[in-house]
């Protein structure tokens, strides 16, 4: 005799052999056959709501930039501590390279290797961004054409391995949390906010683009921190989206995302993290203190590790949240420093009244990564980085 596995077959037989069934098994196979089939050079149309291996997760990046090569590129910023490729995927009109008032946002997941939802939602985001573009959906294409976007599906694939290994129902807490040498890599960034509090009474004492201090060098770091490290470093990104799972945020105390993050809000609030608890050497303060970076980091769900079945019900509740978080970096402003004679200005930093934080334009190491062309325009000024002082921010 044959279950239905919905019926809770747990609850009704004692075991498998009296005849538990899954009606979705043969078709899950079947899937799991034509989607391996699959080469990396052929377009996907589909989006698969299941859990995709590492290799799985490389073929859909290849597959999407190929299928939308005018738009979007795979590059990898490094590897993890087994060898792993850390692959992100780019979209944006001109893939390549920084362009003159496109900003630059981030989406990582997976930093917790089994804290896997954010994983997968960005995956979907990747394939969604480009067949939606490609069906000529407005809204879609004004934000590829206006931003760069950048997307980390996983900064912990190795992590990955290990809670995908025990799966849904086995995985507990603590299984492929950390990278393989065992380092929680939210730990691990350089602890700038310590320097910061010690320094937080010196009346000059600016909260941007603290120095990374020289003994962080002797203490572990990890090949994954390192990486995102030098990918901070050379791209000028001004917003940043770090995705986590396995603890509901309790309760909304909104700043800065009023307006972006409507559905976050819904599916469990925002909190300013450092009411919520503090820990030193996370990666978002990093990106705060370090550069001029906002990073926040959503908590999706309580589950870690959801089921298969919950996937595609999950992207519906944050696809939205995912839009609108990207469409806000386009809030405040923006504009082109330059000196009388038009000329931009190299490194000029813009100061905010009553707020110690300073906003740096690109470096001149960053302009030439960038490779583009009227950008060098802009960083050709003659004379020294000077200040400039507004009374408000337009947000
Ligand atoms: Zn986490």
């Amino acid at each position: 005799m044959a279950w239905p596995y919905f019926l809770d077959c747990d609850r009704f037989f004692a075991g498998e052999q009296e005849g538990c069934h899954d009606p979705l098994a043969p078709l899950r196979a079947r899937h799991e056959v034509a989607f391996s089939n699959l080469s990396p050079d052929e377009p996907s149309t589909i989006i698969q709501f299941a859990y995709h291996s590492n290799a799985q997760m490389y073929s859909v990046l290849k597959r999407t930039a190929a299928k939308c090569s005018h738009i979007s590129r795979t590059y990898s910023i490094g590897r993890s501590t087994e060898g792993k490729d850390l692959l992100a995927i780019e979209f944006t009109d001109n893939p390549g390279g920084h362009e003159l008032l496109e900003p630059e946002i981030k989406l990582v997941g997976n930093m917790h290797g089994n804290e896997v939802l954010g994983r997968q939602l960005l995956l979907y985001l990747a394939q969604y961004l480009c067949s939606e573009y490609l069906l000529g959906n407005q809204r879609i294409q004004t934000l590829v054409n206006t931003t760069r976007i950048h997307i980390l599906a996983s900064m912990n694939p190795d992590g990955y391995e290990l809670a995908a290994a025990e799966g849904h129902e086995l995985n507990g807490w603590t299984v492929g949390r950390t990278n393989a040498q065992n380092l929680d890599l939210n730990r691990n960034f350089p602890d700038l906010t310590s320097i910061l509090y010690r320094n937080r009474r010196i009346k000059r004492f600016r909260t941007d683009h603290i120095p990374i201090p020289d003994s962080y060098w002797f203490g572990k770091v990890a090949s994954e921190t390192y990486a995102v490290m030098k990918w901070i470093r050379s791209v000028p990104f001004v917003q940043s989206a770090s995705l986590h799972g396995g603890e509901l945020v309790p309760c909304p105390v909104i700043h800065l995302m009023n307006r972006c993050g409507a559905s976050f809000i819904r599916s469990g609030g925002i909190i300013n993290g450092a009411l919520w608890y503090s820990f030193p050497g996370g990666m978002s303060d990093f990106n705060y203190l370090h550069t001029n970076c906002l990073e926040i980091t959503v908590e999706l769900g309580c589950d870690k590790f959801p089921s298969e079945e919950e996937l595609y019900p999950e992207w519906l509740r944050n696809k939205e949240a995912l839009l609108s978080f990207m469409e806000s970096v386009h809030r405040g402003i923006k504009g082109v420093v330059m000196d009388e004679e038009g000329y931009g200005i190299k490194g000029a930093s813009i100061s905010v009244r009553g707020i110690r934080k300073d906003f740096r334009i690109m470096s001149a190491a960053q302009m030439a990564a960038s490779e583009q062309g009227p950008l060098l325009e802009l960083y050709g000024g003659r004379k020294e980085p000077k200040w400039l002082l507004l009374s408000r921010v337009l947000c």
